[in-house]
């Protein structure tokens, strides 16, 4: 495994043409996009925000590649982490077709119903700071994936596989070449500088508004099935050890939801489920082996801790429309 600084983000290359490169999206090395090279063609799965376009394009003439030889732009979900910048990107790709989710087309094509969702949950000036105008992809450049289909880049091999549970909107896609699933958030998340002699550490993500632990978990299973060697997270970067990571994946769905289920009648649950969460999951990393302050922890995962618990009160409304 190769670091190298590209002007000021990473690039690390893993073995089997798999790049990822950071989005820069949240903070450094929270946000990946990655890029899969084989023989003379390109593909970027998952493109961060419109601010995440130029360390892309940055990328790939590093590589030595042209914006020609982008075949595939593809998004496991349309959540603006994930998909935010895919219309600033498709213009710089002029061959390059976008691969997205029956239940996200939609969303990309008129993105304005979406971007007025972000904006209403965030406000402008922060949805303005973190995502920028959101650029529509003509539906002639885009390709809806189902359940089961595959597409070829090289000779490798993607395949897509319908995975609900963080979003209704999202797929996991298997790469041949190497065994591995971009996972989006289906199976949770991992940073790396909670990394220790243990292995990795990771998490779930349960944010608004479609979090459904049964389908969720259902969809963990599904990914592990075939005996993938690699999952290549979005946040962040590449982990192995699967098995032992879908076993954790799935006890903290069942924790997550617990505690929503613990305080789902109390009046103030809001700051009672967010407090719950991140008392376990500093629990949890100190049973990890991470030595890490308890502030940094907490600093690292704030974000998330937020929106898990706004997205675990977002299930539980759901249950009791
Ligand atoms: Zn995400």
């Amino acid at each position: 495994m190769k670091m190298t600084r590209n002007d000021d983000f990473s690039v690390t290359e893993y073995p089997g043409g798999v790049l990822v490169i950071d989005s820069g999206f949240g903070r450094e090395h929270m946000t990946a996009c990655y890029m899969v090279e084989a023989e003379t063609e390109v593909a970027f799965v998952e493109v961060g925000a419109n601010s995440s376009t130029p360390r892309l394009m940055a990328t790939l003439a590093q590589r030595g590649r042209a914006p020609e030889d982008v075949k595939y732009v593809i998004v496991t979900h349309v959540h603006l982490d994930h998909a935010g910048g895919a219309g600033s990107l498709m213009r710089e790709l002029p061959n390059a077709t976008f691969l997205v989710h029956p239940r996200g087309a939609r969303h990309m094509a008129e993105p304005a119903k979406l971007e007025a969702g972000v904006r209403a949950v965030y406000g402008d000036q922060v949805y303005d700071e973190l995502y920028g105008k959101l650029i529509p992809i003509a539906e002639e450049r885009t390709q809806i994936m189902q359940e089961g289909d595959e597409v070829s880049l090289g000779s490798r091999t993607f395949s897509f596989i319908d995975t609900p549970g963080h979003a209704k909107h999202h797929f996991c896609v298997h790469d041949s070449q190497t065994n591995g699933w971009f996972t989006g958030d289906t199976f949770g998340l991992s940073y790396r500088e909670f990394d220790t002699q243990n292995g990795a550490f990771i998490l779930p993500t349960t944010t608004p508004v479609q979090f459904d632990p049964v389908a969720l978990k259902e969809s963990v299973g599904r990914l592990v099935a075939n005996e993938p060697d690699w999952m290549y997270l979005t946040h962040y970067g590449r982990v192995g050890e699967v098995q032992r990571l879908a076993k954790k994946m799935i006890e903290g769905v069942d924790v997550f939801a617990g505690i929503g289920e613990q305080f789902k009648n109390d009046d103030s649950r809001t700051w009672k489920i967010e407090s719950a969460i991140r008392d376990w999951l500093l629990v949890a990393l100190r049973g990890h082996g991470v030595t890490l302050a308890e502030d940094r922890c907490i600093e690292l995962l704030q974000n998330d801790i937020t929106l898990n618990a706004q997205g675990i009160e977002c299930w539980l409304d759901y249950q009791t429309r």
